[in-house]
């Protein structure tokens, strides 16, 4: 029972501090809660400039101790679009040296559009899904993070009467999981689709099919939490997932080194 993808009040759209989020864990049962607030260098982004590191870097640092021998905590960071902000980015992680564990990279915006926004619902499925893709390619091919967070987050926003996202666009989809393969990036099974009712995982199962057959063979796991409530929410059905597919390990992360947690 692994959660690597949570956010506190140091993310601006979640709430409740570090100490909930761990005693909620706890409560859940939770051998590892990693932490990903967001880091987000858009200045279009509401999240633009919210992140203060250093009291981020402490908060965490203070439960980890406080936990010892009860639940890993781990800190990470969800950083949008990082292959078109890597000096900056490049900055943060010198500075935050030995004391974080991960990075996750996401896309939330692409050609000045945001993924579920005003602008982003008038587009034709063509013009929203494949520039989407060619954009997650480009964040792996950059490299520089350990887990690709919600892959296909574009299926959390289906048009009505279309097809399928992930069999319509397997050929870009497939190129993405064979470079995060040469790479070292794991994908997550995110849960907030489900736990939204919106949608299935993200990334869905087809696309975990086809990464099993690429090779992968392990995944990380992510609650998505943007509150304690939703903390390790779910987890216990993208496990089910994992072992149902044949997945041999669960990825945990220490100081950004893999350590994988064999799935029996
Ligand atoms: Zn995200
Ligand atoms: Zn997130």
């Amino acid at each position: 029972m692994l959660d690597y993808h949570v956010h506190s009040q140091h993310s601006v759209d979640a709430e409740g501090d570090v100490r909930d989020h761990c005693r909620q864990a706890v409560k859940q049962g939770l051998l590892d809660l990693g932490f990903s607030d967001h880091l987000d260098f858009d200045p279009r982004d509401a999240g633009y400039g919210f992140l203060s590191l250093d009291r981020y870097l402490d908060d965490v640092a203070r439960c980890r101790e406080e936990y010892a021998g009860r639940l890993h905590v781990r800190c990470g960071l969800e950083v949008g679009e990082l292959h078109r902000y890597w000096p900056q980015v490049s900055r943060v992680l010198q500075k935050s040296a030995g004391r974080l564990d991960f990075v996750i990279g996401s896309v939330h915006w692409y050609g000045g559009t945001l993924l579920g926004g005003d602008r982003y619902r008038a587009l034709t499925p063509r013009a929203r899904y494949a520039p989407y893709f060619a954009e997650v390619l480009a964040l792996v091919d950059h490299g520089g993070f350990q887990i690709l967070g919600h892959l296909d987050l574009v299926s959390r926003y289906p048009i009505p009467g279309s097809p399928p996202v992930p069999e319509e666009h397997q050929e870009e989809i497939r190129a993405i999981l064979g470079a995060m393969l040469r790479h070292g990036i794991v994908p997550e099974i995110n849960v907030s689709g489900i736990r939204h009712g919106i949608c299935s995982f993200l990334p869905p199962r087809p696309v975990l099919e086809w990464y099993r057959e690429l090779g992968g063979n392990i995944v990380a796991l992510g609650s998505d939490a943007h509150g304690p409530a939703s903390v390790g929410a779910m987890i216990p059905q993208a496990v089910r997932l994992a072992r149902d597919l044949g997945f041999g390990y669960l990825a945990r992360f220490e100081r950004l080194e893999l350590s994988p947690l064999p799935l029996t």
